[in-house]
């Protein structure tokens, strides 16, 4: 049995990096410290795989499956590139040149999730902190439309509510815990104190909550179902923190306020630190979304809804973002990696996406492998093959090779270099 330690999960934007997996004979026997998600993934990381390239339905050999996805892209007037959340920075670098290549639009999921955070930013810019500031000097914790109990498990347990650290050695007695949310959550349930607000008023909230800091008289006795005086004392609590962080989560982007919701918050809290040290940050799902934005930004500028058809990147969130292109019947063939859109977009999108010629770079049977012309097994990023990640946070972690993959699967990065040879090759590059 070999143990490999201080391995990076690579399920929720936390990137945990200290698990322990243990290995017999190529399979995962044993993970410990991971929470029960990343035990599933790496766990049953050998169950329902792709077992081998596929066109149109048949088995066929790798270099086959490249040369017809080559072909299509080749031919096709407007390809789109799409996923990258669950890849490495290794993979979406090359996606990015292959989207140039192609001369194609490249999007990632951040358009279907925090994508209005990233136009907030662009705004208006965020005070941000790592999670090992967070451990270690935060002594007042509030999630804000996000529940990481169940969605980012080893969060509250790693960097946010309980861990002791450098200034923080009380760890759990030494935090005050804020929950505001819609409902009543798990999370809410380990909190000091709980704020449940009306769905989509959290726009107004924000507003109040920065009219209250700069001391303005409000009339009302109660905005989006909070009574004003709770929100007074949140102020003041806020104020007198030494430290303070605010994770959010995807409910405030999908607001009918949409990226204003978050506009409201960085500014509220950019106001704060006025008064002390206070920092926000999006709770990020995917575990490399987050590096999808960054690598995009570095190579091109731009974070997603990248259009690369005149040779150069232009960027258009709502032009050129996934659910938009579909809609609109604008792209005649798609590449996914590091996603699965037919069960995350919405199903007329999804339905669309279906009437093109679609190739997936897949390591499992998905909905998404199922209406694909080609399909491309590749090596699980993090499990099967190395690579580079960003935590939410922006702390890039680097990822390990636990098991090797299945004989025909490559990594990402390999399978897309291959496909660009392979255009390079029918052009007479
Ligand atoms: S919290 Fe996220 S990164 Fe950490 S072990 Fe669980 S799934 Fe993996």
């Amino acid at each position: 049995m070999e143990v490999h330690t201080d391995v990076v999960c690579p399920f929720c934007g936390c990137l945990c990096d200290d698990i322990e997996v243990a290995v017999e004979g190529g399979v995962i026997k044993d993970i410990k410290n991971g929470c029960a998600i990343s035990r599933s993934k790496f766990l049953n990381n050998h169950l329902n795989k792709v077992q081998s390239p596929i066109v149109d339905g048949v088995e066929v050999s790798y270099q086959e499956a490249i040369d017809v996805a080559a072909q299509i892209l080749e031919k096709s007037k407007r390809p789109v590139i799409y996923g990258l959340s669950k890849t490495d920075n290794e993979a979406i670098r090359v996606a990015i040149n292959l989207t140039e290549v192609v001369g194609g639009v490249l999007d990632n999921t951040t358009s279907v999730c925090h994508g209005a955070s990233i136009i907030a930013l662009q705004h208006v810019g965020s005070p941000t902190m790592t999670l090992g500031e967070v451990k270690n000097r935060a002594d007042l914790i509030i999630f804000w439309g996000s529940n990481p109990l169940e969605a980012h498990p080893r969060h509250a347990a790693r960097y946010s509510v309980f861990p002791k650290g450098l200034f923080t050695p009380d760890g759990r007695k030494g935090r005050h815990v804020v929950v505001v949310d819609v409902r009543e959550t798990r999370s809410a349930k380990m909190a000091d104190k709980f704020i449940q607000i009306d769905p989509d008023a959290d726009f107004d909230v924000f507003q109040i909550l920065r009219a209250l800091l700069r001391g303005v008289n409000i009339k009302k006795d109660e905005v989006g179902g909070v009574k004003v005086e709770v929100l007074r004392s949140l102020v003041e609590m806020m104020k007198t923190a030494k430290v303070g962080c605010i994770f959010y989560g995807l409910g405030l982007n999908h607001g009918s306020s949409r990226h204003l919701n978050i506009v409201a918050l960085y500014s509220f809290v950019e106001e704060l630190n006025r008064y002390t040290k206070f920092a926000v940050s999006p709770m990020r799902g995917c575990y490399n979304v987050n590096g999808a934005n960054n690598v995009a930004t570095w190579q091109t500028g731009y974070p997603f809804a990248l259009d690369m058809s005149r040779g150069y990147p232009r960027y258009n969130p709502g032009e050129y973002t996934m659910v938009d292109l579909l809609a609109r019947e604008e792209v005649d063939s798609a590449l996914v990696l590091g996603s699965d859109p037919c069960s995350s977009l919405p199903v007329n999108a999804a339905k669309n996406l279906a009437r093109i010629p679609v190739i997936t770079l897949e390591r499992k049977v998905t909905p998404t492998t199922m209406i694909s012309k080609v399909v491309i097994p590749v090596a699980t990023s993090g499990v099967e093959s190395e690579g580079t990640a960003y935590r939410m946070d922006g702390v890039p972690l680097r990822m390990s090779k636990v098991v090797e993959p299945l004989e025909n699967a490559r990594s990402d990065s390999k399978v897309l270099e291959d496909i660009i040879k392979a255009i390079e090759i029918r052009r007479g590059v």
